[in-house]
């Protein structure tokens, strides 16, 4: 209690504080390197599977049927490839936004989305879960593994020169 107290009162005032607990700097480091090693196994399969699409419209969310993208009278309902990109897919903050989404169609038809991009004034961006206490990025919505306080959402321009970032036309 003593440590989340402290915790928040450093948040906003010194922005360069950072998690000294050792599980906590363990748990980034682990995170990192799962987000590398989903990055890299994304290209490779984007490079042997042709059927990797890119979908953009707007997202939804239709009770009784989950997240869905539209597009004029098109209606594709969305699946994550992981349960994080499903989490990132459900956010509230997200809908009604316009979205261009990376996956797959399954054989029932859903879409199985592996990225998620927004897009505003024809800009894309990255979305991200990211904790300023402790300079991490989350992989989905939720809290932070560091500190337990809330994330925050971030829309991050994407960087051409970013290798990680998968985008086809
Ligand atoms: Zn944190």
């Amino acid at each position: 209690m003593k440590f989340q107290a402290t915790n928040v009162l450093l948040r906003g005032r010194h922005r360069a504080f950072r998690c000294r607990l050792p599980y906590a700097r363990l748990a980034a480091l682990m995170l990192g390197g799962v987000s590398l090693f989903l990055a890299v196994a994304t290209g490779r399969a984007a490079d042997v599977q042709n059927s990797q699409k890119t979908l953009q419209g707007t997202l939804l969310f239709i009770e009784g049927k989950g997240p869905v993208l539209k597009n004029g009278a098109k209606q594709v309902t969305l699946a994550g490839r992981y349960e994080y990109t499903f989490r990132t897919l459900e956010d509230k903050r997200l809908r009604n936004d316009e979205v261009r989404l990376v996956g797959k169609f399954q054989p029932d038809g859903n879409f199985r989305v592996d990225d998620v991009f927004t897009i505003h004034h024809g800009e894309v961006y990255r979305v991200r879960y990211y904790c300023e206490t402790c300079n991490i990025v989350g992989l989905g919505p939720g809290k932070c593994v560091c500190c337990q306080q809330p994330t925050e959402l971030q829309e991050v321009p994407v960087n051409k020169n970013d290798k990680k970032i998968l985008i086809t036309h």
